[in-house]
């Protein structure tokens, strides 16, 4: 309590707590001269501070752009991604003629799922969905999988430490945000009580406190912070190396694969300023199967229901384009894909490409812009994810009974242990779940136990798939005991060499625009420009963005279409 009061004093007093000057954010993301501006008034509300605690976007997203284009434009998608899938369902009601081409033999790119040869469910990853994901959410109503297909889980993070003792932030408080989470912070078992202290100086003169009055100067003061790293933040004002160990490593190592000592403050700040303001901006949600079922599959059939011919294992090879005296790209005449290389024209072409794959696919020429040159400056961090099966229930620590009774049914998330997503700072995993429980549709396997899925980082990514899934049993193993008893009946481990845009300090400045400098040349991707981190929410908002500023230029003279007719005239006459 005593922590929680000085908490509340620093914040009264917090000499943080003064005015800066208001920064737009066109200043605020550093776009070069050539940089195209967002021209839809829609996309516009997706990006700045008010679009962090805008609901009304999940009306947005889930009624559509609300608009029919009068000219229709024919539109090829490269990546059925999320953002590619949200993109097209926008176009399609739009009234555009949509076409997607997709490297790999399904869609859902990071957040894809498929099944091996026996039929096991295999993820690329593990996910989970935070109550702030206003976009993701209304696209999930519009196509009927949010009341279908998420399970809500107690509001409680919680970190399993060696030896089985567990901390959590248990948010489940009577009053809301920032009070709720002020409570946790100051309950919290994950720290000592001098950690405490340290953490509560740090977090009371942090811009989250200036945010609670003033949430506009606050996130100013977030993004002002993106060219140091979180440690660098944290330490410089009392924060101590106790709270980034045991608590801050593992959430964000859980937001973006690294470190709190390599990811960038802006990141980590912004997250943790929307729990301070939102209640629900905390609490987490998982699908109750696999994504292929939960969540691509109703977006796939809206496809299909508006004419959306979405073409898997058909990567794009070229990018058709004109050029100026000079050399630099003018116009996209079309893409080239598959194995044949197969010529399609189009009247504008979307790349929804995750980091390696628009690196890969622009032309060199493309780089003379700065504006794709800086995509170069993007890097990403590599991930092992491991799936482990056991003959008993790993999370149940409370009786050894429960622990090994697999018998009779136990689907829809009855089986024993933690419903929840799980943290660790004391395994080479930050965070895990055991998706029998979790996520029981395809998980649940009658007389079978846990399904424990686990995120390894780099720290173990040149490891052989086999002692991965080794140190995966060996670690839970001292997370939780009781689970020595347990074997492993199956596993599975999914490497993935370049998956999220690396949150290091500096990289925000060099995320694209949706719309781009080539007249009808459009990118979407987690990794473009948007104010949520590289996940869900931000690839749907980045879909959506890209789709209203397609809609705002595809009519009139000098529109999308006009200038499409043009240049198929010139070619004829030529
Ligand atoms: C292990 C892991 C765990 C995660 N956990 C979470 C989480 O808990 N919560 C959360 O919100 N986010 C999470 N994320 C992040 C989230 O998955 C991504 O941010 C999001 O799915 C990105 O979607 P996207 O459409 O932008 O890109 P992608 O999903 O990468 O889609 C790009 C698509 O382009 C395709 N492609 C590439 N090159 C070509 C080509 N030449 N031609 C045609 N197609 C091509 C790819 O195959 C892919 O399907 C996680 C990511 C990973 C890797």
């Amino acid at each position: 309590m005593i922590i929680l009061l000085l908490f509340c004093f620093i914040a009264l007093v917090s000499p943080f707590n003064i005015n800066i000057p208001k920064r737009h954010i066109t200043l605020l993301h550093s776009t070069t001269s050539t940089d195209a501006p967002f021209k839809s008034a829609s996309a516009k509300q997706q990006i700045g501070n008010n679009a962090f605690l805008n609901e009304n976007l999940m009306s947005r997203a889930q009624n559509g752009p609300g608009r029919v284009n009068k000219s229709k434009l024919k539109i090829g998608i490269v990546g059925a991604g999320l953002a590619g899938m949200v993109a097209a369902m926008d176009l399609a009601d739009a009234g555009h003629d949509v076409e997607m081409f997709e490297l790999r033999p399904y869609v859902g790119g990071k957040v894809s799922s498929w099944k091996d040869k026996d039929g096991n469910h295999i993820e690329m990853g593990l996910h989970v969905f935070f109550g702030c994901y206003y976009n993701l959410f209304g696209i999930m109503k519009r196509t009927g999988s949010f009341d279908k297909h998420l399970r809500i889980k107690e509001h409680i993070h919680t970190f399993i430490n060696e030896g089985g003792n567990v901390g959590a932030l248990d948010f489940r408080f009577p009053i809301g945000a920032p009070v709720s989470g002020l409570q946790a912070f100051a309950r919290t078992e994950q720290l000592g009580l001098a950690d405490k202290f340290h953490n509560a100086v740090r977090l009371g003169t942090s811009p989250i406190v200036r945010a609670l009055f003033d949430f506009d100067g606050g996130m100013d003061m977030v993004r002002e912070l993106d060219d140091i790293t979180f440690t660098e933040w944290f330490t410089r004002l009392g924060g101590s190396r106790g709270s980034l160990d045991r608590m801050w490593d593992p959430i964000a190592y859980a937001l973006g694969f690294v470190d709190c000592d390599n990811i960038s403050a802006r990141c980590m700040l912004t997250i943790f300023m929307l729990f301070a303001i939102r209640t629900e901006a905390s609490v987490l949600r998982m699908l109750d199967g696999s994504p292929q079922t939960g969540l691509h599959d109703p977006i796939v059939e809206y496809l299909e229901e508006r004419g959306v011919k979405i073409n898997l294992q058909t990567p794009c090879r070229e990018i058709v384009h004109e050029v100026d005296p000079s050399g630099s790209p003018t116009y996209v005449k079309g893409i080239k894909v598959g194995p044949k290389e197969e010529y399609r024209e189009f009247d504008a072409v979307v790349c929804a490409l995750d980091v390696p794959g628009i690196q890969k696919v622009l032309p060199e020429n493309f780089r003379k812009i700065p504006m794709f040159d800086n995509i170069y400056k993007l890097e990403t961090v590599p991930i092992a994810t491991v799936q482990v099966r056991f003959d008993g229930w790993v999370t149940e620590m409370n009786s050894e009974e429960r622990m090994m009774d697999v018998s009779g049914d136990q689907s829809d998330g009855r089986g024993g242990g933690i419903d929840n997503l799980l943290y660790s700072a004391d395994a080479e995993f930050s965070c895990f779940a055991d998706l029998a429980v979790t996520s029981p549709g395809e998980y649940y396997k009658e007389g079978e136990g846990s399904l424990v899925q686990a995120v390894f980082d780099e720290r173990a990514f040149n490891r052989s798939e086999e002692q991965i899934r080794d140190d995966c049993i060996s670690q839970l193993g001292r997370l939780f005991p009781s689970s020595r008893k347990l074997k492993c009946t199956w596993s599975s481990v999914t490497k993935l060499g370049q998956s999220l845009y690396r949150e290091k300090p500096g990289q925000d400045k060099y995320r694209p625009t949706q719309a781009t400098p080539v007249s009808n040349f459009f990118l979407a991707g987690s990794y473009t420009y948007q104010d949520y981190l590289d996940s869900m929410e931000g690839a749907t908002r980045s879909g959506l963005m890209v789709a209203d500023e397609i809609i705002e230029r595809a009519d009139g003279v000098g529109g999308l279409k006009d200038v499409a007719e043009k240049k198929r005239e010139e070619i004829l006459s030529a």
